[in-house]
């Protein structure tokens, strides 16, 4: 097999044969074949797409790059979820709890924030102590005992994706719903869930803003789970406003830690039941949820994950030398609140990084006093930023100039699910 007929029979449109794919993946992981030749395939991917079947075995290829995880020894259902992300997102801090004490077992492999959006592993390591990188052996451990873990992905889980995410990240080539697909899809594969929901973000701070455009991911991706024997759901959820009151990484262990004492806001609590019901439902489980965050019994399940992965659930979290608020400049209700301006303003503040490798912040971001629809008056704190770093409020109050605003009336509220693909 040749690497230019392969890259030849993209550009031209057709399908790539079950050999072609697999041999390419193979070749490519171990090396054989050079970067520039992988990109002129990726490239001829973006103009020319997958077709259902093609893009299974693609995905099938992917997997078959690494070792799956062996969930053999866990004894209860096992499901998991994955986001697209956004701002404020902090879901799986509560949901992975949430679902294990309801009797389902959740193997959550994450992975960090890019850019504006937050992610899962840097909130955690905002607990002291708490170790996001355990062995398959340490995962499968913790699983067992309580019922969920959030780790990274180790090197040996899909690494395929490693590779061409990377190289999809330098040559323009990460915007193709079938290598988007593909790339999430085939770690979550690989970790051996039962079960996959996908929370697939719509509005200014996901990172496919558009519907139209996260219909069809979200489409394809549960047409991969079909085909790989995964349930898969995707819920199709607002991302215009963030979710929840917090963007910054202990701010968002704070707010998911009062969410599971029941005082969780209202968006961030009804997101988190949507998708533990749709878990729960998918295993063919009738526990309640709501029971579960309300008896205490999630946030037992959190400390116990907590303390299994080396951190302490009662310990101070890092908390930001600096702080400012953003002023009502008149009275009315807050009508919009955009969440990328938000996202940004938090990135800017030191929670988010630029590259893979840069370092964070962890106390560092912004709170969310009022929320679209909320009543202000004139010269009330809306928003607070929360920095270490003082010189960092300017470029972060840029972010939010336009990025917020008010009414003489309240807005419409806004559908926090809207749609289901299943
Ligand atoms: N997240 C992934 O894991 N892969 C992509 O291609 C895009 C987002």
């Amino acid at each position: 097999m040749d690497a230019i007929d392969v890259i030849r029979a993209k550009r031209d449109g057709a399908r790539l044969t079950d050999e072609q794919i697999d041999w390419f993946m193979d070749a490519y992981t171990a090396g054989r074949i050079p970067d520039y030749q992988a990109s002129a395939l990726l490239m001829a991917i973006v103009w020319r797409g997958m077709e259902p079947d093609e893009l299974a075995r693609w995905t099938q290829a992917m997997i078959d790059s690494g070792e799956r995880m062996d969930l053999s020894s866990v004894t209860v259902p096992t499901a998991d979820k994955h986001s697209t992300g956004g701002v404020g997102d902090k879901v799986s801090l509560i949901l992975a709890p949430l679902v294990a004490a309801c009797g389902v077992a959740d193997p959550m492999l994450s992975g960090r924030g890019l850019g504006h959006t937050g992610g899962t592993l840097d909130k955690l390591e905002a607990i002291p102590g708490f170790r996001v990188d355990l062995s398959s052996k340490e995962f499968v451990d913790v699983l067992r005992d309580v019922g969920c873990a959030i780790c990274s992905a180790g090197p040996n889980l899909a690494p395929a994706d490693r590779k061409l995410y990377a190289l999809r990240d330098v040559t323009g080539t990460v915007e193709s719903i079938p290598l988007i697909a593909s790339s999430i899809v085939s770690k979550k594969f690989a970790e051996g869930t039962d079960v996959l929901v996908l929370d697939v973000k719509v509005g200014s701070g996901a990172f496919l803003p558009d519907l139209d455009v996260a219909r069809r991911l979200a489409e394809t991706m549960v047409g991969l789970g079909n085909a790989h024997g995964v349930r898969t759901i995707a819920l199709l959820t607002d991302m215009q406003v963030p979710l929840g009151r917090t963007a910054g990484n202990a701010l968002e262990v704070t707010e998911c830690v009062e969410a599971m004492r029941g005082k969780g806001p209202d968006d961030l609590v009804a997101l988190t039941l949507e998708l533990a019901g749709e878990m729960l439902g998918a295993v063919g489980s009738d526990a309640d949820p709501r029971g579960a965050l309300e008896d205490g019994s999630a946030l037992e399940r959190w400390e116990r994950m907590v303390r299994a992965q080396g951190g302490d659930p009662d310990a101070a979290l890092p908390e930001a030398s600096e702080r400012l608020t953003v002023d009502a400049p008149s009275s009315g209700y807050l009508a919009t609140l955009d969440a990328r301006a938000v996202g940004v303003a938090a990135w800017r503040l030191g929670a988010g990084r630029a590259r893979k490798e840069d370092p964070i912040e962890h106390a560092a971001g912004v709170v969310c006093l009022a929320k679209p629809g909320d009543r202000v008056e004139e010269g009330q704190p809306v928003l607070e930023l929360h920095a270490d770093e003082p010189t960092r409020f300017d470029e972060a109050l840029e972010a939010l100039r336009g990025g917020w605003s008010i009414g003489d009336e309240p807005p419409e509220p806004r559908p926090l699910v809207i749609d289901r693909i299943a």
